[in-house]
């Protein structure tokens, strides 16, 4: 089946019970048993639900892995996955990371003795000179955030099998339409569903999906046992986002480029990382691993101050001011005042996010009117 497909149909029965084509809600804690420990599959819905195993389902085909687990919200989906390491165990990930996992790693994991090595993945003997015998897992996130920086996870996977580590890949930026890791040799993949998944601004959660059987139990028996699950009211909505993923993301796709193409030409905009750029120092790679460049655009400001940056921030209409990407919606966003703020200013120049560094989620509204706000805001 290829992709579209799948999104509308993989995982999905029509309900048993009454035909219903789209999957019922089953709001319900607990399931009636004939006699004890006969019955359907089903027997509290910490441990499943059906409207989430139809959702667990369809990600886990849309990822091309074999099973798919859902929290509530991506920073549970790490949570759990962390819980696999023991104290002494070593991490290895990228020095660009999501500012939530960067939290979760070192203040929370590091307390526990796990031990966080950050460096720039996009040279992949940096992550090579990290490993030892107690390095259990490489976490990559590919593009980054907000420089969009690529890291090529085949590469990754080869060092990860030859040392016999886990390899994870949050693949939130890209969603399985752009990009599979599990195909590339990863054992894991991550999403923050609330983005792309979902796709309009209205649910947060989370997702692992992976091949194995054995790496599977295990993450079960985490999920189930710590309980961080999604209610069945929040899986029915991101199947419903689901259903139109790929098309949602083609024209996410086709604006990210021309949005991207127009403020090259803005004489008052000084960089813009965008991985469809070929000089884009990780383009190639891009190109290899991603079947196009997604909808997440940054830029600098000729004039690099937060006041100047505010200036654009505060000017645009369509472009909501506001934190999160991946809705059907615009939105700005200012890294080292909002996501970024907790860095040291001189910790986060040196990769790049600088102050008048802006974000966009280029939505799929017309990108006429989209360029014409930008324009407006840049004036
Ligand atoms: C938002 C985000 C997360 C965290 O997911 P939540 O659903 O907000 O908990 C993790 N990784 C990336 C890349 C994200 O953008």
């Amino acid at each position: 089946m290829k992709f579209g497909t799948k999104a509308i149909h993989a995982g999905l029965e029509p309900d048993p019970a009454t035909g219903a084509i789209m999957t019922p809600i089953y709001q319900t804690s607990t399931y009636v048993q004939a006699a004890p420990g006969d019955h359907k599959g089903y027997e509290y819905s910490r441990t499943q639900n059906p409207t989430r195993h139809a959702l667990e389902q369809n990600l886990a085909a849309l990822e091309n892995g074999n099973y798919g687990l859902c929290f509530g919200s991506g920073m549970a989906a790490i949570d759990t996955l962390l819980k696999m390491l023991l104290p002494g165990d070593e991490v290895i990930s990228t020095n660009d990371l999501y500012g939530g996992s960067y939290r979760l790693f070192t203040k929370v994991f590091a307390q526990y003795g796990i031990k966080f090595h950050f460096v720039a993945m996009s040279d992949l003997a940096n992550i090579e000179a990290k490993v030892n015998d107690k390095t259990r897992l490489l976490w990559v996130e590919t593009p980054t955030n907000p420089m969009m920086n690529i890291i090529d996870i085949a590469g990754a996977a080869a060092i990860a099998k030859k040392h016999n580590i886990l390899l994870a890949v949050d693949n939130t930026f890209a969603t399985p339409y752009l990009q599979t890791p599990l195909d590339l040799g990863a054992d894991i993949v991550m999403h923050s569903v609330t983005k792309y998944l979902g796709g309009h601004s209205d649910v947060v959660m989370g997702a692992l999906v992976v091949k194995d059987e054995a790496l599977a139990q295990k993450l079960y028996f985490l999920q189930n046992s710590c309980g961080a699950v999604p209610g069945p009211q929040d899986s029915f909505l991101v199947l419903r986002g689901i259903k139109t993923l790929h098309i949602r993301i083609q024209r996410h796709c086709e604006n990210g480029r021309k949005v991207a193409e127009y403020l090259k030409t803005n004489p008052k905009v000084d960089k813009v990382y965008w991985p469809g750029f070929p000089e884009h120092p990780n383009h190639d790679v891009a190109k290899k691993q991603m079947r196009d460049f997604g909808g997440m655009v940054s830029f600098t400001l000729k004039t690099n101050t937060i006041a100047a940056a505010n200036e654009v921030l505060t000017r645009t209409h369509l472009f909501s001011l506001a934190e999160s990407l991946g809705g059907v919606e615009s939105l700005i966003g200012h890294p080292a005042t909002m996501t970024h703020a907790s860095i040291p200013k001189e910790e986060r120049e040196k990769t790049g996010v600088v102050d008048s560094l802006i974000r966009l989620s280029v939505g799929i509204e017309d990108v006429e009117d989209l360029i014409a706000d930008l324009e407006k805001a840049l004036s």
